[in-house]
């Protein structure tokens, strides 16, 4: 067995390790939200695969029929979120530390309070500082889940490999502190590498968010995105790259402009959560995003299939046909697969 790369002297013996915290995910990807362990119930959607679904081992088989007929290449056996054997039990408890100060300090309670107390604004999104959270170790979290997510390749996504060896040395640091799995939140501690940190989340009660199931990470470098439910992590490689960054982040960027709201929230254990309309022109945007890959991918799997299976390139209305045919298929309730399958069957009576 490989050793943990974090302390580099226990193996890497711990089994379904979170690669995003599960206080984090645990309302995104659980049956109706209720956040309990074994009722993940969760889809991912690629634009290239058809959709897959993840469930817990105490969800119902009735519940996963509300969603229709599923064929088996939709079945996603392993879980989507964890994985095992990437680092050990040691660590992954230093890790869980980190995570409980984290939720203990911005509960929904405690940001509901803040947010009614009429902080500091800055184009009507409010920021909310806890000072007596030591910043040191709120950076560290943050860093700790785009590590986890690279080293456990979460959906393809990878930090440039310089980076990742930053934070693992951090880590690594960190962790050889004594007693660490007991440190308090004001305890400062200390490490080499610093990166720009922005945290951004939504206010609206969770029932009405319509984006509260997505978790979204992105390929970009500068900065580096994560987005679960209502929280938005961004992380900069350097300084120079607050002002020069150009992603979109479903309209994040040009909603809060990174070179500036840094200066308020530097080094300091924040959130900034976003005001009303941009929170629903973010979901809106995402939605959209989604939708629009998910047709292309579709029309994609169309053109492959039709050269795999007839030999030649499908022309533009054939494409319509298949896609229009696959719709139909799909609203009577078919599974995605046979769907598709159908929508071939189609063609071919009519050709
Ligand atoms: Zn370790």
């Amino acid at each position: 067995m490989d050793k943990c790369p974090i302390c580099r002297t226990n193996n890497a013996d711990k089994k379904n390790v979170h690669l995003i915290p599960w206080f984090l995910i645990k309302k995104c990807i659980t049956q109706r939200g209720s956040g309990e362990r074994d009722m993940e119930l969760s889809f991912s959607i690629e634009p290239q695969k058809f959709t897959k679904i993840y469930t817990g081992r105490s969800i119902l088989p009735e519940s996963v029929d509300e969603f229709g007929e599923l064929h088996d290449v939709q079945k996603e056996n392993h879980n989507p979120y964890s994985r095992d054997n990437i680092i050990c039990s040691e660590c992954e408890e230093k890790l869980s530390r980190l995570e409980a100060i984290f939720a203990s300090q911005f509960t929904d309670n405690k940001i509901r309070k803040a947010f009614q107390a009429k902080l500091d604004k800055i184009n009507n999104h409010t920021i909310i500082v806890d000072k007596k959270y030591e910043e040191s170790l709120y950076e560290l979290l943050i860093q700790s889940i785009f590590y986890r997510c690279s080293i456990g390749g979460f959906n393809g996504f990878k930090l440039n490999v310089e980076i990742q060896n930053k934070i693992e040395i951090n880590l690594r640091k960190a962790f050889s502190i004594e007693n660490f799995k007991k440190i308090k939140q004001n305890d400062k501690i200390v490490y080499d590498y610093k990166f720009p940190i922005i945290t951004t989340s939504f206010f609206i009660s969770e029932g009405e968010d319509t984006t509260k199931n997505f978790i979204v990470i992105n390929f970009s470098r500068f900065p580096y995105f994560i987005m679960t439910g209502k929280w938005m992590f961004q992380l900069f490689e350097a300084n120079k790259h607050l002002k020069s960054t150009v992603e979109w982040l479903y309209g994040l960027q040009s909603i809060l402009n990174a070179s500036e709201i840094y200066n308020f929230v530097k080094n300091k254990s924040h959130i900034i959560l976003l005001e009303e309309e941009a929170e629903k022109s973010i979901s809106k945007n995402l939605i959209e995003y989604f939708t629009q890959k998910r047709i292309i991918g579709i029309k994609q799997t169309i053109r492959y299939l039709h050269i795999y299976t007839i030999g030649t390139k499908p022309e533009n209305k054939i494409t319509q046909y298949i896609y229009q045919r696959y719709f139909i298929h799909l609203n009577e309730g078919k599974s995605e697969f046979n769907s598709m399958v159908h929508a071939f069957l189609d063609l071919k009576k009519i050709s």
